[in-house]
């Protein structure tokens, strides 16, 4: 720092760069990041499970966002810690690739971390514990595969899918309708799948939502839906084999531009030049008729003459239909997009089997569905609820469950939920840390305790004991070497997941192992942190 005087001769005060920054090396820096780290474990520990608690989040300008998905949570948070960051980062990667585990990964990176200071504090290097930890990751992931059970499936017999898809959906707020949900997405997941390649392209699966009704309404349609409604009310409201014209020109007799000059100075020059127009328009939908369009979907508006000269010609009409719901129809019906009306011709219409308007509640609001069309496989999930948060939260919550019916699509393994898997693993664990003779046996035991902390979690949002629990759990899969127990969240009665049914995809477990795993070494190698000073 040095004082210094400007040329009024007011002092200043030079601070020269270093000095802004604050540095943690060695130990500190560890302990530093993990303490952070483990803070955006502990919010999301909460949330994990049937019984788990969701989270209220508030967003810059007031609008409030509902939920229990652990990547919705972290990335709605506003944490500006770099290791709390790289925690967000872990969720939203078990996002990417797998869609559901999101809170577990978390919750999972958390112990790591907890242990990992245990086994610092006992003096062992921050390396030999990240090796350790990738030791028994190893085992761990071996271990579940070892476990992990197949079944069969096919376009008919879904049941399995369906359970699975009921567990992912079990701890959200949706659950009051988990079987239906479950039941929408494996169908939906089914229609758009290829069975052959066991490949699934989400794309196809659009998921809408619209406020009002209740979540029972939500419904599968094998088609798309488009939030517009017929041009006048007069219009027929269901057209079956339509064959569609779609244009992103105007549809509607060319305005004079206002370069021109046009002198309309007496009745019959105004009378001509209106019938001029309405010929031409007539023209215009002759010309859609002509083709075989039997309804026609504008990108643009038409006024309202042209709209009752349509509503006599009895050519059905959707006006203002937005770019990219253009394109999905285009894609949806196999049509082409008509870019100028001369080029309009039979072959660039689409076709879809049923086009219906549906009105909702007592609102005049109605939308579009598109229904069996030609081309392709396309389905929508059309969500129903009561508010805005409600079906937002859904929407993430069928993401979830359309992902795990994905994923056991391209590959048909589970293993049991409820903390069994992971309870398994740490009995594995436990075991393959004596065959190390090395420090890291050390690390490999932690990380076999820290596998029990799912378990634990999952007990303690129970309102059950978690240690006593977790022990019996544990002594029961000992003492029968199988499995299958796991934590009873729902009070059922039975501590055996195979009868209650809850299944979680086996490289969504796997994944979140080794992505856990990944970022925790990460952290534990970090050993100098440099950042700016805090003002
Ligand atoms: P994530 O975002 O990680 O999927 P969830 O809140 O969905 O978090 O909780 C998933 C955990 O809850 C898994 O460990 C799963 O096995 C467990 N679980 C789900 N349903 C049940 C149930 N009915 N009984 C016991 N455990 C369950
Ligand atoms: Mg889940």
């Amino acid at each position: 720092m040095a004082l210094a005087f400007d040329e009024y001769g007011r002092p200043f005060i030079i601070v020269r760069e270093q000095d802004q920054k604050t540095r943690l090396k060695g130990i500190d820096a560890q302990k530093a990041n993990i303490a952070a780290g483990k803070a955006v474990a502990r919010i999301l520990r909460s949330s994990l499970g049937p019984k788990g608690m969701d989270k209220m989040l508030q967003g810059p300008d007031g609008d409030i966002t509902i939920s229990n998905d652990g990547a919705t949570i972290l990335e709605q948070m506003d944490v500006d810690n770099q290791i709390a960051k790289l925690m967000v980062e872990l969720s939203r990667s078990q996002d990417y690739e797998i869609g559901d585990g999101t809170t577990g990964v978390v919750v999972m990176a958390g112990a790591l971390l907890e242990q990992a200071e245990r086994q610092l504090d006992r003096g062992i290097h921050p390396i030999r514990i990240a090796e350790g930890y990738e030791m028994a990751s190893r085992v761990a992931v071996e271990h579940l595969q070892r476990i992990s059970q197949k079944f069969e499936f096919d376009a008919d017999n879904y049941e399995s899918l369906v359970q699975t898809c009921m567990t992912t959906l079990s701890s959200k707020i949706v659950n009051r309708c988990k079987r239906s949900l479950a039941e929408i997405a494996v169908k939906a997941v089914l229609a758009v799948a290829d069975l052959e390649r066991k490949d699934v392209n989400l794309d196809l699966i659009k998921v809408e939502g619209k406020v009002g009704g209740k979540l029972e309404d939500t419904e599968l349609i094998y088609g798309i839906l488009v939030d517009k409604d017929m041009s006048h009310p007069q219009m027929p409201k269901q057209i079956a084999d339509a064959n569609i014209a779609i244009l992103t020109c105007p549809f509607e007799p060319p305005k004079p531009k206002t370069k021109h000059k046009v002198d309309i100075d007496t009745v019959e020059k105004f009378e001509t030049l209106r019938k001029q127009e309405q010929q031409y328009f007539d023209e215009m939908v002759q010309k859609c008729k002509d083709v075989g369009a039997t309804l026609v979907i504008c990108q643009w508006g038409f006024d309202d003459e042209a709209n009752h000269l349509l509503m006599h010609r009895n050519l059905p009409a959707v006006r203002w239909v937005g770019g990219v719901e253009l394109e999905l129809i285009a894609i949806a019906t196999g049509g082409r997009i008509v870019p100028r009306f001369q080029e309009l011709t039979p072959e660039k219409l689409g076709k879809a089997g049923l086009v219906r308007e549906k009105s909702f509640g007592t609102t005049k609001e109605r939308m579009l569905y598109i229904e069996h069309c030609a081309n392709s496989k396309a389905v929508t999930v059309f969500i129903r609820g009561g508010n805005k948060m409600m079906i937002e939260e859904t929407k993430r919550s069928i993401h979830d469950a359309l992902c795990v019916a994905r994923n056991l699509i391209r590959n048909n393994s589970i293993v049991y939920g409820g903390g069994a898997a992971e309870i398994s693993c740490s009995l594995a664990v436990d075991a393959a840390a004596d065959k190390y003779p090395g420090v890291e046996q050390y690390a490999i035991r932690a990380f076999a305790e820290a596998l029990d902390s799912v378990p634990m979690a999952l007990a303690e949002n129970s309102g059950l004991q978690p240690i006593e629990t977790l022990s019996a759990v544990k002594s029961q899969q000992i003492k029968e070497n199988i499995p299958f127990y796991g934590i009873d969240c729902n009070d059922v009665g039975t501590n055996d997941m195979r009868e209650q049914n809850v299944f979680e995809t086996l490289i969504g477990k796997q994944q979140q192992i080794l992505l856990a795993t990944q970022v925790v070494k990460m952290i534990l190698k970090i050993d100098d942190v440099i950042s700016p000073s805090e003002y």
